[in-house]
């Protein structure tokens, strides 16, 4: 399952204010006396007779084993009301007594029907109980069965669907709600004429009942949890196809949105053959439906019918940027991965999460390679891996098997990003490891032992240990060296000296925190040097213990650790190796593979962000850029560089980082240009997006030049966007700040804004506006802002707005002055206090800082903590801010300069792309 309630621009907006809601739950976990295998559940949701008050009745009917003998049944329910029980022996029983019901208590806080019984269930019989009950329906419930809408011609429709992951399945029928009790589900759904069901299976039969009501019988489902049965009753239209390998595959959205699924035909059917091919094993259900729904937020993976935000499966080539298109494939490939990994095999318990989530998250990149032709290594880098390698060096870091997780209440935290991202970037350094061919053997033999089972970590780790032996590899221990990984939070960090022909490795968790566990990792070491390829596969040494060190081959006079950039660990190196390596790089970037450069630059501009080195010792490791063409660096460069470029860019109307900035960038620019080029890989498509930002945004005049050409030439034929989807925020920014149509451009896209339907063209118009450099324009907006704001827009929108605008050096200079605002207009009062601070983080200039000093001292309120941010800020400037300036301007070239002042405004949100609606709130 993914969760992602960042999926509209409003819940983008309301993230900062959002509190998180905790029910009184009190969950327990089953006994283990009972196992059931095999459920009939009929269930009639209506969503006709009300406009806002949903109900349902409906009846299970639940075989199950006795594995113990006792007189008490136990199964799960949320808010069910029950009518009746019965019980009987199961048609393929030993004989045996049947008790009579006694009394069936309700128990709410712990989620259960208590059944006692007046006599026992005899151990080894097979019995089959039958419960009738009714339930409500919340409207967007998300959790559940729970009611959808969407509007189409003005009308409200209604639509039933589900989200049972991971203990809701009990808001629909009373259930053995936890992942071990696997069974066979037949479901059947009682509907109206006018809207269509689906369920896992396919449909079977269609029976007339009275009142014009309908029952629809679906295949029986595979053995399975009980949290992956689904169902969907809307009206809906579809689009149905046959995969390469003759697999039926449909496409289901609201009948408006039809004509937008193409990209998901065109790779749903050919990622659900990868995994049959990959896996050597067959897929399980007779149809495979992809649904998108309109409120939903992430997307589940229940088995033939997985569940999207509507969100996911509308990509639009033309006019939305390619990192949306990596996102659709890749969300569409994690889900239809869990079919085999989370629903084949499935955790036994949730902390052991990671077997699902891990998995997925690591297979959601992995085919995408030979489905579509994209560098999923990188994609995975950039899109996931660096992130969690930033969020392990927390305090607040998680491991990825969690045993701490044993009741359902503390189900939640093991649906961490540590699960997936984590467990993803893991699975990728064992791969390499052990070698491809091992791993997918090994996979492939973990899924034949346990298909239709559930599983411990330990369990895999013995596939692959099996694996290695039959394969001839006696000397690897697989449970020692993967369990610290899953079972440690935290990275590690291994520091490099050389000694002659020798490196001498040094680990420790990174940072270090004083008092914290004494982690070691196994760690396996690979190595670039001078006398090896680029990208060479082996791991040379593992180091085990605190200390070690070894005789790379060839060592020459560089090297570099980590060739591959798969091993999840940082490396620091010595001076005299960082030297050695930045002048190769320097001299001739392709020695080094490219996931290894972006791996060399995210381990080192980390450490000023962690203040380990200075910013003019960080800066060191951006002069290849120069020479970079691939989007993994470029990218760490735009996510590592945002603080420090807000924070020089307010110091003064000073250029030399503007200057060194495009010195940098106009080399890629000169090459990836501001259009697309027909059948180009989708990673320049993604360097093209980050390098036009910076290129346009540090003063290439042939950037800028074509973004104005095209904003101005939108704005004459509005029904006409000649802009290249992925150069709409770019476009849309620069036209903000340069040119003489600033004004025009301002108001043509607020209007756009508020005319798009489509979420990836909101998200650029949005965040462009404030892009906005005039100091007239600004204070307009401003004023829409703080004082006439509500007839503008609403609370939440007006904050996201202020923070967007504080990012932009004119948008804070314009703001100061009219401080007393805030507290004049109608500001939400409660977000003054934030907003304060926001602005005091990102202001460097002396001049600025005290005038926000002398306007705000002059107010009632005690603002003292903006105080120590001020002088911080002031602190590093005298400190820090001479060298880097001495810095940029020494390794710049002089025809660099700008010889005018300069006019543009950067703004920063060309940073954020990646970590804002693209992310996953809850991954
Ligand atoms: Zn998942």
């Amino acid at each position: 399952m993914i969760a992602d309630r960042l999926f509209s621009i409003t819940a983008l907006i309301a993230v900062c204010c959002l509190v998180e809601i905790t029910l009184a739950r009190d969950a327990i976990r089953l006994p283990k006396n009972l196992r059931p295998y095999n459920y009939t559940v009929r269930l009639r949701p209506d969503i006709y007779s009300s406009q806002t008050d949903f109900t349902f009745s409906g009846s299970v009917l639940i075989d199950f084993d006795v594995v113990q003998t006792t007189n008490k049944i136990v199964v799960n329910q949320r808010g069910l009301t029950p009518e009746n029980f019965f019980l009987t022996l199961a048609p393929d029983s030993i004989p045996a007594n049947v008790p009579r019901l006694q009394e069936l208590i309700v128990k709410d806080t712990e989620e259960v029907f208590e059944i006692l019984l007046n006599g026992d269930l005899v151990q080894n019989a097979k019995y089959r109980m039958l419960l009738i009950f009714k339930g409500d329906m919340p409207v967007m419930g998300g959790s559940g069965i729970y009611v959808d809408y969407y509007t189409e011609n003005g009308e409200r429709r209604h639509l039933v669907a589900t989200q049972f992951q991971r203990d809701a399945t009990r808001t629909a029928f009373p259930c053995f709600d936890e992942p071990e009790f696997k069974a066979n589900f037949n479901i059947e759904l009682e509907r109206r004429e006018s809207r269509t069901s689906l369920s896992n299976g396919d449909l079977v039969q269609t029976i007339d009942l009275e009142d014009g009501w309908k029952r629809d019988i679906f295949e029986r489902t595979p053995y399975m949890s009980c949290y992956l049965v689904a169902f969907v009753i809307s009206d809906f239209e579809h689009v149905e196809f046959n995969s390469d390998k003759g697999r039926r595959i449909r496409v289901w959205v609201q009948r408006s949105y039809i004509h937008k699924v193409n990209f998901t035909v065109s790779v749903a059917g050919k990622i659900q053959d990868w995994f049959e091919d990959w896996t050597d094993y067959e897929h399980q259900t007779s149809k495979t439906d992809h649904v998108g729904l309109p409120n939903k937020g992430g997307a589940m993976e229940n088995w033939g019918l997985i569940l999207y935000d509507e969100n996911a499966l509308l990509f639009d080539p033309e006019n939305e940027p390619v990192s949306f298109k990596m996102r659709a494939a890749s969300l569409i490939a994690h889900e239809v991965a869990h079919f085999w990994f989370g629903n084949l095999i499935t955790c036994e318990w949730w902390s052991d999460t990671w077997l699902n989530e891990g998995f997925a998250a690591f297979f959601q990149w992995e085919p995408l390679g030979d489905v579509l032709n994209w560098n999923h290594g990188m994609m995975q880098h950039i899109r996931a891996v660096n992130s969690i390698k930033g969020m392990d060096e927390l305090e607040s870091a998680l491991p990825v098997y969690r045993p701490d997780v044993q009741l359902p209440s503390q189900a939640p935290s093991a649906f961490s990003r540590f699960t997936y991202s984590k467990g993803g970037a893991l699975l990728r350094m064992f791969q390499q490891w052990i070698g491809k061919p091992i791993f997918q053997r090994s996979i492939r033999r973990y899924l034949k032992k346990f298909a239709f089972k559930s599983v411990v970590t330990q369990d895999l780790w013995d596939c692959i240990q099996d694996e290695l032996e039959e394969s001839g590899v006696s000397n690897f221990n697989v449970t020692e060296n993967f369990n610290p990984w899953v079972n440690q939070r935290g990275i590690s960090r291994i520091q490099v000296e050389r000694k002659s022909n020798n490196l001498d490795l040094t680990q420790n968790r990174y940072p270090d925190f004083s008092g914290d566990d004494n982690y070691l990792w196994p760690v396996p070491v690979t190595v670039v040097t001078e006398g090896e390829a680029p990208g060479n596969n082996n791991v040379q040494f593992t180091l085990r213990q605190r200390n070690d060190d070894f005789t790379p081959n060839n060592l020459g006079n560089w090297y570099g650790i980590n060739s591959r950039g798969s091993g999840y660990y940082r490396t620091l190196y010595d001076k005299a190796g960082e030297d050695d390596l930045l002048r190769t790089l320097e001299n001739d970037i392709s020695k080094v593979d490219d996931n290894q450069r972006l791996i060399i630059m995210d381990d080192n501009l980390l450490r000023f962000d962690k203040s380990e080195i200075k910013e003019v010792e960080a800066l060191r490791f951006t002069k290849f850029l120069r020479n970079e063409e691939t989007a993994g660096p470029w990218n760490i460069f735009s996510q590592s560089f945002q603080e420090f470029y807000s924070n020089i860019v307010d110091i003064s109307n000073d250029t030399a980082l503007r200057d060194y900035t495009r010195y940098l960038v106009d080399n890629m620019y000169g090459k990836v240009n501001f259009e697309p080029v027909v059948g180009e890989a989708e990673l320049t498509k993604l360097t093209r997006e980050v390098v036009s930002g910076l290129a346009c945004g540090f003063g290439n005049q042939q950037c800028i030049d074509r973004a104005l050409e095209l904003v101005n030439q939108y704005r004459g034929d509005k029904d006409n966007n000649p802009i290249p989807a992925d150069q709409r925020l770019n476009a849309y920014c620069t036209s903000l700040s340069y040119g003489d149509n600033t004004r025009e451009n301002f108001f043509f896209i607020e209007e756009l804004l508020e005319e798009t339907n489509s979420l990836p063209e909101g998200d650029a118009l949005f965040r462009s506006l404030a892009c906005v450099s005039s100091v007239s324009l600004v204070n307009e907006y401003l004023d829409r802002l703080l004082l006439n704001s509500t007839t503008y827009y609403d609370d939440a929108g007006r904050v996201a707005r202020m923070f967007n605008l504080l990012d932009n050096e004119r948008g804070r200079a314009t703001l100061i002055p009219r401080l007393n605002d805030f507290w004049i207009g109608d500001y939400p009062q409660g977000q003054i206090s934030l907003t304060l601070v926001k602005l005091c983080e990102q202001t460097f200039q002396e001049s600025k800082a005290n005038e926000i000093k002398r306007i705000l001292s002059e107010r009632p309120e005690n603002f003292d903590y903006l105080w120590d941010i001020l002088n911080d800020n002031q602190n590093w400037v005298a400190e820090e801010y001479g060298n880097i300036r001495q810095w940029l301007v020494d390794n710049t070239p002089t025809n660099y300069e700008l010889k005018s002042v300069f006019t543009g405004q950067y703004h920063n949100n060309q940073f954020v792309r990646y970590g804002s609606i693209l992310d996953f709130e809850n991954y």
